[in-house]
């Protein structure tokens, strides 16, 4: 008798049953060791170096496409299009980064349409889908943004390890399925030309328990940007490091095989504020 009452008030919710709460976020069990690679900036070396690179491996990746700096003109250091497009063809996904490499703020938020359809119009042109994922530029963000994002196809966007951690430091936490907003997804880590293998091995380690580690790379090396380079001896040994430690390394779009990005958090700031509060103590 006692156990089905037991049974009655927990299936009443009147007694919470000692688990974890359900995460209808999760689509289906997330593996550690599940990390996404994202690279920033339509870096010459993106096609050049890390292309090869990742083709090696077998592993996805997402290349976040800007035209701003001078992509246009600079195509010693800027993929061209057709570059662009070959990525798209062999398999890596191109994300939006805006035409001009604007920082979505409160104040430019009204030009984000414009800056998401300058890169999906190129995209259309090239044969590549209009992206589904967005990566913020510079280091801003704004709720005020998340409509337009979804207007305009936007599933997934990933922001830096800022404001848990300051720029500077290149770290971040990784991604928690139902506590992170879809559009608000912390790079857990944010490669810089200081980094060695420690730290690429921090970052991806956080990959575990319904966890995921979206690393953020510029170029390898980011021939136009020295504060965000990565050597191609150090993008490589992190490479086969991933590999030997059997990491499954995919797009930021694969995400959606895992997590529903229509379940959103009810305060996008929560999971943040208890982060500055676990660094603080
Ligand atoms: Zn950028």
């Amino acid at each position: 008798m006692r156990f089905v009452l037991l049974g009655w008030l927990i299936l009443s919710g009147i007694i919470v049953a000692d688990e974890k709460p359900p995460q209808p976020a999760v689509r289906k069990p997330i593996p550690d060791r599940l990390v996404v690679l994202t690279f920033d900036d339509s870096s010459k070396s993106h096609f050049t170096v890390a292309r090869p690179l990742l083709k090696e491996y077998g592993f996805g990746a997402t290349f976040f496409i800007t035209e701003g700096f001078d992509f246009k003109e600079n195509k010693r250091d800027y993929m061209t299009w057709d570059e662009i497009r070959q990525l798209h063809e062999e398999g890596f996904e191109i994300g939006n980064h805006t035409r001009d490499h604007l920082g979505i703020t409160d104040k430019t938020v009204d030009r984000l349409a414009e800056q998401l359809e300058g890169i999906a119009s190129q995209c259309k042109a090239n044969g590549i889908p209009s992206p589904t994922t967005f990566a913020w530029p510079g280091n801003a963000s704004t709720p005020a943004a998340f409509a337009i994002l979804q207007q305009h196809g936007i599933q997934f966007a990933r922001r830096g390890g800022a404001p848990e951690y300051p720029y500077e430091e290149g770290r971040g936490f990784a991604f928690e399925p139902g506590s992170d907003h879809p559009l608000l997804l912390p790079s857990a880590g944010d490669a810089r030309p200081k980094w060695a293998i420690q730290d690429l091995i921090r970052t991806a380690e956080q990959a575990r328990d319904g966890r995921i580690a979206i690393l953020q790379f510029h170029g390898v090396p980011d021939t136009a940007h020295d504060w965000v380079s990565s050597s191609q001896q150090n993008f490589e040994a992190y490479l086969k490091y991933l590999h030997l430690e059997k990491y499954k390394v995919i797009a930021l779009k694969d995400l959606q095989e895992y997590v529903d990005p229509q379940i959103v958090p009810e305060d996008p700031n929560a999971i943040i504020d208890a982060r500055k509060t676990k660094l603080k103590n």
